[in-house]
């Protein structure tokens, strides 16, 4: 690939040049169907018609003026996203990792409030916040902290999904918030055991610590729920991350407050030069008017049950395979060994898949898919699982 990138990834030996709905062109003019949204981002398809005329129009009108004035698609974005969350007030940064940062510095503000000199946020193992500088260092995966100690302190890390582990940590007087993924993402598609999300906001609420839900992957309809917390009656956190599939493509990210997290921050003591400028706010506005006005909701819910199922069947009996798993359109197939190569067989039959947590092939397709499409998904995926282990 080219000379002048820095080699931060390992990417495929393919270019995309052109894309449309759930299917991408490469140089050559070969079509692939995606099956990975750009990592859970493009949740309508790429070039969706309503969000170019959205991105045309306000380039048109305008893009950026800077959070020292008011910007009105701002507001209009912030009361949306307020109505369909339960949440109050959002501060816009550009990505995931950024609306981390915020939900970082509130904790330690929530701290401050309580009196506490070195406060500290529970994490989980295995989670993924980000690549930032805190956000690396509340991710749970020690491969990529490496090198870059020492690292921020003042997390604490338990076991995903279990909640006697939190309430031993609970006599740490110095606790102040927990930061946890709906549905683990990057750590294997590992979705919170039921009854979970609602016994951390009991012992958060006994304990004052802020409820702080990383929804950066699991948001904005992933999961068959508008953010994935929605998945238990009566939770409701006090701070929220959202990115990825807000923007469908467009650099956004997002920290919601409720209640006791809403008063934290104050002019001068957290900002960013492009966050939520006219440009994604709309953009962002617009994702959530298709999501509303085509059910896309309760779409990825379905289309989620029939591909997990069909491909449940479709390994069924192959030894190797071991579970699919998820919420909605996040789907996860554990294997019984490491799976990276699986990518590049998909790519060479036109099929974008990914794997997570070396031996979990990830399936992030769009929410418009058809269900014929979403059939071809699950078709293809068991095609490249069977013939791998045919082939090994
Ligand atoms: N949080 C979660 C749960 C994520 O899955 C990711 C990215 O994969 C991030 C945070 C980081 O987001 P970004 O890459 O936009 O900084």
């Amino acid at each position: 690939m080219s000379d002048f990138l820095l080699p931060t990834y390992n990417r495929q030996p393919v270019r995309f040049v052109r894309g449309e709905g759930p299917y991408l062109w490469d140089e050559a003019g070969v079509q692939y169907l995606d099956a990975v949204s750009g990592i859970a981002v493009t949740g309508l398809g790429h070039a969706h018609p309503d969000i170019a005329e959205a991105h045309c129009d306000q380039a048109k009108t305008l893009i950026h003026t800077s959070n020292l004035y008011g910007i009105p698609w701002q507001e209009r974005l912030g009361e949306r996203l307020a109505a369909l969350s339960g949440m109050e007030k959002v501060f816009f940064g550009n990505s995931g990792s950024e609306a981390n940062e915020a939900a970082i510095k509130l904790a330690r503000l929530h701290g401050r409030r309580r009196e506490i000199d070195s406060p500290k946020i529970v994490v989980m193992e295995h989670s993924f916040h980000g690549r930032t500088m805190a956000a690396l260092a509340a991710t749970g995966n020690a491969a990529i902290q490496k090198g870059f100690e020492p690292l921020l302190d003042g997390f604490v890390r338990v076991p995903y999904g279990d909640i006697a582990a939190l309430e031993q940590v609970a006599n740490d007087s110095q606790i102040v918030a927990v930061l946890l993924e709906p549905v683990q993402g990057e750590g294997g598609v590992r979705p919170a055991p039921t009854g979970y999300l609602a016994a951390v906001r009991a012992l958060c609420d006994q304990q004052d610590w802020l409820m702080m839900v990383d929804e950066v992957q699991t948001g904005v309809a992933r999961t068959g729920r508008w953010f994935g917390f929605q998945h238990e009656a009566e939770v409701l956190p006090d701070v929220m991350s959202l990115a990825k599939g807000l923007g469908n493509g467009v650099p956004i990210g997002a920290c919601l407050t409720a209640g006791r997290a809403t008063d934290l921050f104050g002019p001068g003591s957290h900002g960013s030069t492009f966050g939520g400028n006219p440009l994604v706010c709309r953009a962002a506005a617009t994702v959530l008017e298709v999501i509303e006005r085509d059910g896309l909701v309760m779409r990825a819910e379905k289309l989620g049950q029939s591909i997990a199922d069909r491909i449940r069947d479709g390994l069924a009996g192959l030894d190797g395979f071991r579970e699919v798993r998820g919420r909605g359109l996040m789907i996860g197939i554990e294997l019984d060994r490491p799976a990276g190569e699986l990518v590049g067989r998909a790519l060479e039959q036109g099929l974008l898949i990914n794997v997570t947590a070396g031996s979990v092939v990830r399936l992030l397709p769009p929410l418009i898919l058809s269900e014929s499409q979403a059939d071809l998904i699950a078709d293809r995926v068991i095609g490249v699982i069977r013939d791998w282990y045919a082939a090994n």
